[in-house]
């Protein structure tokens, strides 16, 4: 029988790795809901709707109908690709620009609304993994799975620095805590579907695991 496995935490923390690996070993379902906060977070850059007094929210509000976010996987590295409007923007969601703009995007109440709405809608039939924020709180209480992640914000932005200069897009050491923070800060404290533990969540501190062992630790508890 297949369940709803929910994978929260804090950012950079190794979830999405976790989650994409597992989903894959059991068959389900795999989805990023980051992606999807990313993904509008995209839109709002290339359509101007950020000005240096923060986010035109009325005309985002009435964008939203028009943007349209799925995934689909790549049938050659079996990784998902996520679509903005049907064009591929898995590498541009992925940059710092947008890492350093999700945040605030992520905080209003509106855009949670619409993104939850649709996470549910891509999970009524079980089998999923998804990960993000608010998934064991809000987007799935009843999942039957759920984890909490988090590593020091240290750790979590060396993860990050070394990922990014893998891909080949280098950013500071610096930068990179300094937004790792700063989303910490904002998803912790914003007034709709904060980033919280759900209290039936595991918690899982990888600061001092290797991939293969969270690996290791993961299949257990999907196991039990
Ligand atoms: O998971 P990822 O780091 O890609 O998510 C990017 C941002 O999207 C987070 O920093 C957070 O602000 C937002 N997010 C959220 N709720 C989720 C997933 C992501 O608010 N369920």
């Amino acid at each position: 029988k297949k369940i709803t496995i929910a994978i929260d935490g804090y950012s950079s923390c190794g979830k999405s790795t976790m989650a994409k690996d597992l989903a894959r070993e059991i068959g389900y379902i795999y989805i990023d809901s980051g992606a999807m906060y990313r993904a509008v977070t995209l839109y709002c850059l290339d359509n101007g709707l950020f000005t240096d007094s923060g986010i035109r929210e009325e005309e985002l509000r009435n964008s939203l109908p028009d943007i349209r976010i799925s995934f689909r996987l790549n049938p050659e590295t079996q990784r998902p690709v996520t679509l903005l409007n049907g064009e591929e923007v898995e590498e541009r969601i992925r940059t710092m620009e947008v890492s350093s703009h999700v945040s605030p995007v992520a905080a209003l109440g509106f855009v949670r609304e619409a993104l939850v709405k649709q996470q549910q809608e891509m999970g009524r039939q079980k089998g999923i993994v998804m990960d993000g924020r608010d998934i064991g709180t809000v987007v799935f209480p009843d999942a039957e799975l759920k984890i909490f992640v988090t590593a020091s914000a240290d750790i979590r932005a060396r993860r990050r620095y070394d990922e990014l200069k893998a891909k080949g897009r280098p950013a500071s050491y610096d930068e990179i805590l300094k937004n790792v923070e700063e989303r910490d800060y904002i998803d912790q404290n914003r007034e709709v579907g904060p980033l919280r533990k759900a209290e039936d969540a595991i918690l899982l501190d990888n600061s001092h695991m290797t991939i293969a062992e969270q690996k290791q630790w993961l299949a257990e508890q999907f196991q039990k």
